[in-house]
């Protein structure tokens, strides 16, 4: 597998026009999304120019308690992630400063004394806006860098794309160019400048009071030490049936890798690389785990960078929102209230289990998901608020909600991505999962028994 330390001109982008301050006295690093110390194009591109500039580089992370709808689970598994990763960069004479304050006035502060600064690239309205606020209020160059994605977005396309169908083509073109391991590039002077205060992690960890959502490090143990462990486990033991199993919720074959790639404590492109350095021959298993790595979650960027309204009801195809409109009136088999939903107290036992799954560990498998959600659909009086509730319950409680692949793949519950099917009450001609059509495919009984194990 090949080697380079440098950075593909395709992931950066100069953000503003201002001149750097050949005063500055480090390169700062707003680290928001990518939260590692390793394979992060933002933070190698940060060293070399604190390298060029001859100074120290400091990366600084912002913790926004205004952050939209972050609870203490999400905080617990970020909090701690982010003191591995502090100690990581301190290995490397990198700087890591943390406070308790909205990034943009924190960035802004630090951005004084900087010679240049340097943020990640965020596919969320959150990291847009913040960028957005950062370039009117520097008076030094601000340059993103694309560290989250297989291929480079700017690469791939400028437009929202119809389906994984138009988006595959494009980015497995481009793959192989871009399955390049990322060096390090060592850093030339040390950060010792301790005029600057900094939070503790610690303390701001411990002040979490878990009111009504408990932590799940238990099932997801943070930081990229974590999460590597845990993927050269799926590698040796599951990757060989990853094709067979994966839809299989009673008895799967997955990474897990989903919380630790929402935080950035993992990078996607280590994911390729790792497996492909383990499994040197292209298989049904090694593509389809490319699929869903490289494609599916290429999509939900792409649909969150291109679609302003990637949270509403609003963002779907005009066919799916006219026929559910049509059918906003029909009767329901049963309706629930959003709160009877968050408690599993609906007539279906296998939809209970897999509430009762995202509600223990903070994970669900994907064909329960699927499955889930598109049940909601059913139970709601209207399909706006079916929406709303299913993305509520969705980055509530997941550890990877509030994620592209959270707003993408709910969408696709409503018709985002899909063709129009055979009509039916209440879903029109949205695609509809029955629970016989669960049982046909899977084993939802011994899916609910395991649950039910688990929750003991
Ligand atoms: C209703 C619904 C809600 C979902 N909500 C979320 C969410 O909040 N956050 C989230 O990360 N994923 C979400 N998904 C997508 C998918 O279910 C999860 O990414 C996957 O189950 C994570 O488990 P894993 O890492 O073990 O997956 P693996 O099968 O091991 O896949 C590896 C990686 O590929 C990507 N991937 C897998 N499936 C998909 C998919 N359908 N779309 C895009 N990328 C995918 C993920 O990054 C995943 O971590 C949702 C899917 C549905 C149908």
């Amino acid at each position: 597998m090949k080697r380079s330390a440098i950075i593909p001109e395709s992931r950066i982008e100069i953000l503003n026009d201002a001149e750097v301050n050949r005063e500055g006295k480090y390169v700062l690093y707003l680290m928001q999304r990518a939260h590692r110390s390793e394979q992060n194009f933002a933070l190698e591109y940060a060293v070399k120019l604190a390298n060029q500039h001859s100074c120290p580089l400091l990366v600084a992370f912002g913790y926004d308690p205004e952050f939209p709808d972050a609870n203490d689970r999400h905080l617990d598994f970020m909090l701690g992630g982010l003191q591995k990763t502090a100690q990581a960069l301190r290995r490397r004479n990198i700087g890591f400063i943390f406070r308790t304050e909205s990034p943009l006035k924190f960035a802004a502060g630090l951005s004084e004394e900087a010679a240049e600064m340097v943020v990640d690239k965020g596919y969320l309205r959150y990291h847009r806006s913040l960028y957005h606020g950062l370039c009117r209020r520097l008076t030094t160059r601000l340059t993103q860098v694309e560290t989250d994605s297989v291929v480079p977005h700017s690469l791939v396309s400028d437009k929202q794309e119809y389906a994984a169908r138009t988006i595959r083509p494009k980015v497995m073109k481009q793959l192989d160019d871009h399955l390049v391991w990322l060096d390090t590039t060592s850093v030339n002077i040390a950060f010792q400048l301790d005029h600057l205060p900094t939070d503790d992690i610690q303390r701001v960890r411990d002040s979490l009071r878990f009111s009504d959502i408990h932590s799940v490090t238990e099932f997801f143990p943070e930081g990229t030490a974590a999460a590597r462990s845990r993927f050269d486990d799926f590698l040796k033991n599951e990757l060989a049936e990853y094709d067979k199993l994966r839809n299989q919720p009673h008895d799967p074959r997955l990474s897990h890798m989903s919380p630790y790639l929402h935080f950035g404590q993992i990078s996607p492109l280590y994911l390729l690389l790792r497996m492909r350095e383990l499994w040197d021959r292209k298989s049904k298993n090694t593509e389809s785990f490319t699929e869903e790595l490289a494609v599916r979650r290429s999509l939900s960027q792409n649909f969150c960078l291109h679609q302003r309204e990637y949270d509403s009801f609003e963002c779907l195809p005009g066919w799916a929102k006219e026929s559910l409109n049509k059918h906003k009136d029909d009767e329901r088999e049963q309706i629930y209230t959003r709160k009877q939903l968050e408690n599993g107290e609906t007539n279906d036992p296998y939809w209970n289990a897999a509430q009762q799954e995202m509600v223990l560990t903070g994970y669900m498998h994907n064909h329960m998901r699927m499955y889930w959600g598109k049940r909601i659909l059913g139970w709601c009086n209207t399909p706006e608020y079916a929406y709303q509730t299913t993305l509520y319950l969705n980055n509530k409680y997941f550890l990877d909600g509030r994620d592209p692949n959270s707003f993408a793949n709910v969408a696709w519950l409503f018709g985002l991505h899909d063709q129009g099917w055979k009509e039916r009450p209440v879903y029109g001609k949205v695609r509809i999962m029955t629970q016989g059509g669960l049982k046909r495919k899977t084993d939802p009984e011994a899916y609910r028994k395991k649950v039910e194990q688990m929750s003991r």
